[in-house]
């Protein structure tokens, strides 16, 4: 008996941190994927020239921008 119970913890046991290794993977993926490319709607689709959160057209080139 006592070994049965300790068998079905290990399989818990298992499972759980399988499980928490997908989701730390999830995680670090998500994480990087964020950080290498960040979506910037200030950053000019023509000529890629970083603008002010605020202004709407580009002020290297004066295309319109996306934000
Ligand atoms: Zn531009």
């Amino acid at each position: 008996m006592a070994g049965e119970v300790s068998l079905v913890l290990e399989k818990i046991d298992g499972i759980e941190s399988s499980q928490d290794l997908d989701a730390l993977i999830r995680r670090e993926v998500s994480a990087r994927k964020g950080g290498s490319r960040e979506p910037d709607p200030s950053l000019c689709p023509s000529c890629g020239e970083k603008n002010i959160a605020t202004s709407k057209f580009c002020a290297e080139c004066g295309a319109k921008l996306i934000g």
